[in-house]
């Protein structure tokens, strides 16, 4: 359904004067997201996670320039058709009701996207009012205003959002933080029921807990790129590929609990060779010469030239 292959986003400022950079933000960025799947996307703040979004969404600024390629049901995702399919064929679940109109009870938003997705008013009221018995929400919660729906509710409605349209690929970008645990369950029971109804689902999260519940696969973003693509149960056996992605499990409570030593480089100061060169135990000298290659190892893939088949 989607499939992103070498994307890298550059954007140009201006320096000093008239005295233009370009910083590159995201370099040799690879995904896939199949109909029926859910898809994490995990990594820290600045790995490339949200631009990633707004890529799909075709809401980057206007001095980003792109290069690689991107596909949405086989044909070339270009910004024109980004902006096309957004909140029809691409549908974003945002991360707090801080994205809805504070000023308007939340079932006329909710039946708006309906319309908005070629529904009559009347059929889109209606798939409203089940969806939010689907959901659970109480009865009066169509006529109530952003600000007074608790943090369930609020997620409920969010995600009601996406069911209005018929969206093919649906991206959760962070829907959990500062969640109670039951509702964080609740919430990506949700996404999960998507991806079972047929969606492919994007779910963005610097949560790999919260991923693995529900994730088929984790993409691993860092500094901006791909550096391992697993499938879920790689964390649990012992099949991750990438040192990075080994430390960011081993980070976990439940684990070893042991940080991840150093930052991410900046993109103002990114390496020649490898990305996470310089956090890296095993770095070699052949690490530092060139960026490395995607390749497909143990069923997954890998960004690393010392990885193990
Ligand atoms: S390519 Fe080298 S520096 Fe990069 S992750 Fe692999 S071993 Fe570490």
């Amino acid at each position: 359904m989607l499939n992103i292959s070498n994307l890298g986003i550059t954007f140009t400022q201006y320096d000093q004067g008239l005295h233009r950079k370009q910083l590159t933000v995201i370099t040799d960025l690879d995904l896939t997201v199949q109909a029926g799947e859910l898809v994490a996307v995990v990594g820290a703040s600045g790995s490339g996670k949200s631009l990633l979004a707004h890529t799909l969404l075709g809401i980057l600024p206007e001095n980003a320039q792109l290069s690689g390629t991107m596909e949405f049901q086989g044909e070339p995702l270009t910004q024109k058709r980004c902006e096309a399919l957004r909140g029809k064929a691409i549908a974003l679940i945002p991360q707090s009701v801080g994205y809805l109109d504070p000023l308007m009870a939340v079932g006329r938003q909710v039946q708006r996207v309906g319309q908005l997705n070629g529904l009559p008013s009347r059929s889109a009221r209606s798939l409203m009012e089940r969806t939010f018995a689907r959901y659970d929400l109480p009865a009066h919660t169509p006529k109530r205003y952003p600000f007074q729906l608790s943090g369930g509710m609020a997620r409920r409605v969010l995600v009601s959002t996406a069911v209005m349209t018929q969206a093919q690929l649906v991206i959760a970008d962070e829907p959990t933080p500062g969640l109670h645990p039951d509702v964080v369950t609740e919430t990506l029971n949700h996404l999960r029921e998507l991806a079972q109804g047929g969606r492919g689902v994007m779910l963005i999260t610097h949560d790999i807990e919260a991923a693995l519940q529900v994730a088929d696969r984790v993409a691993v973003f860092y500094a901006g790129t791909t550096v391992e693509i697993a499938n879920a149960q790689d964390f649990t056996t012992g099949n991750l590929r990438h040192p990075y992605t080994q430390a960011l499990w081993r980070s976990l409570p439940q684990n070893d609990f042991v940080p991840v030593p150093g930052n991410q480089p900046s993109p103002d100061q990114l390496p020649v060779g490898c990305l996470y060169g310089d956090r890296c135990s095993w770095s070699t000298a052949d690490c530092k010469r060139a960026r490395p290659e995607l390749q497909f190892i143990r069923q997954g893939w890998v960004r690393c030239i010392h990885a193990e088949g």
